[in-house]
């Protein structure tokens, strides 16, 4: 503990006195240090693939897609378009003041922590850490140790690329987070649990060090009568099972109207064989709950209501087929904590409105998916419930626009990310007026 502690200090020492020297404010020094990561992923891409298959038994296709695609695709925008972000902007200034001139200077804050998660475990650090280096920051990267394999993988590949005086990955463990979360950092960018969060958070008042949180919760999708069943079950099928439903934004829980209840249920037993065959069970692709201790908290939900479809698992593989629950209620287990697994709930409806007023009373989601035509209830669901982000027929597709901030609101988080947004979040905007004498 007393090492890892020195260990941190000494990082952190080390990097702060590298980021005093300037360095990296420099906007071609920027340019430079990510186009080495995108070289540094180009060389590195097979074991990135490698270390996902070991972790979560993802495949290719899938940990190319929703991993090195989106974090290649944030860096190359962020290229096109970092000397534009990171150049002073002239604003306008009072009519009192005639003379003056007034600019906001976007300057890097430091020394910057970035905490992942093992769900997405390279994206989730690589993506905060292009806002980071953008920015014109130093960064410290500590992975998840559940996914051990792209721990190890991030660790190599960033010491290949980068000084530790400039960008390094501590590993390990609660102790190795705990001893960075008591240095002062500049910056704090954390994924993952609302009640690691607050640990954070706490660490982080300490030494008034801002933070952004990236957090989870229970994202509800609502099918309406009206909307176009096949295409909401297709949608509603790829965004909750991919990856294993382990991810933050997976649709947790479904709402659906109960005039077209039975029918969509055939829909979405039809979409799963469509995605992953007849017996996913059998399916060598399909991946795997990340931990025992995950694959326990999980099947002890398959019990809850009624199955209505799915409902075997393999604890030797960690396997859980998707799996529909039916005759659920808002007072189920399943209805009390994040699913984070292939697990989907559904409870029927018949007027929206209570459905709508019971969201509203819990805590905020970090998504919502609606699935309607009429776009009066659009505006109404818009406009009577706070979330983080969502899509309107469709379901993840948000986060991946570089337009569009990612991030979650009340207990599913603080702050937000992605395209420009990565940049603004590393930066702190120093206001000057200048008048002349
Ligand atoms: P977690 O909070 O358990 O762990 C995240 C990181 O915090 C890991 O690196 C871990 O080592 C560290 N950590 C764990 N306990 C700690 C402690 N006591 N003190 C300091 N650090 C600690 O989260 P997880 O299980 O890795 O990820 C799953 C959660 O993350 C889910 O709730 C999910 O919704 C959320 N998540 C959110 C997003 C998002 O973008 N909003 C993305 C992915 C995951």
């Amino acid at each position: 503990m007393v090492l890892l502690e020195q260990q941190a200090k000494q990082l952190v020492t080390k990097q702060r006195t590298f980021f005093n020297t300037g360095q990296t404010k420099s906007v071609e020094y920027r340019i430079q240090a990510l186009q080495n990561l995108r070289k540094g992923i180009e060389k590195y891409q097979q074991r990135i693939l490698d270390a996902l298959r070991a972790d979560l038994n993802k495949s290719e296709a899938e940990g190319f897609s929703s991993e090195i695609r989106i974090v290649l695709g944030e860096l190359d925008y962020t290229l096109e378009h970092l000397r534009n972000w990171a150049a002073p902007r002239t604003v306008p200034t009072s009519s009192a003041m005639p003379d003056a001139v007034s600019t906001i200077y976007p300057e890097p804050y430091g020394v910057a922590l970035i905490i992942a998660p093992w769900n997405y475990p390279f994206q989730l650090a690589f993506g905060p850490l292009i806002g980071a280096i953008a920015a014109g920051n130093c960064a410290v990267i500590k992975p998840s140790e559940l996914t051990p394999a792209t721990s190890r993988l991030i660790f190599d590949l960033i010491q290949d690329i980068y000084s530790e005086e400039y960008i390094a990955v501590m590993e390990g463990e609660v102790e190795t987070s705990t001893a960075l979360l008591n240095e002062k950092f500049d910056y704090i960018f954390f994924t993952g649990s609302i009640g690691v969060g607050r640990i954070v958070m706490k660490a982080a008042a300490e030494h008034l060090t801002p933070v952004t949180l990236e957090l989870g919760g229970k994202s509800p999708a609502i099918v309406h009568k009206d909307a176009d069943l096949q295409l909401a079950a297709q949608r509603i099928v790829r965004g909750k099972f991919l990856n294993a439903g382990q991810t933050c934004v997976a649709p947790d829980y479904l709402l659906v109207d109960e005039q077209v209840h039975d029918q969509f249920i055939e829909h979405i037993r039809a979409e799963v064989s469509n995605a992953y065959g007849d017996d996913v069970m059998q399916n060598k692709d399909f991946p795997h709950i990340v931990n025992a201790r995950n694959f326990d908290r999980l099947s002890a939900f398959l019990t809850n209501g009624s199955t209505l479809m799915g409902g075997r698992s393999n604890r030797d593989q960690l396997m859980i087929e998707p799996t529909v629950l039916g005759d659920i209620t808002w007072d189920s287990p399943v209805m009390q904590e994040e699913i984070f697994g292939p697990v989907l709930p559904v409870i029927k409806y018949s007027e929206l409105d209570p459905i709508l007023g019971e969201i509203v009373c819990r805590a905020k989601p970090l998504a919502l998916y609606l699935f309607t035509e009429n776009e009066v209830l659009q505006e109404q669901v818009l406009n009577q419930i706070s979330f983080g982000g969502g899509c309107i027929n469709d379901t993840l597709f948000h986060m991946t626009s570089h337009y569009l901030p990612f991030g979650g609101v009340g207990e599913s988080g603080m702050g937000s990310y992605h395209g420009q947004q990565s940049f603004e979040v590393f930066s702190h905007h120093k206001s000057i007026l200048k008048r002349s004498k």
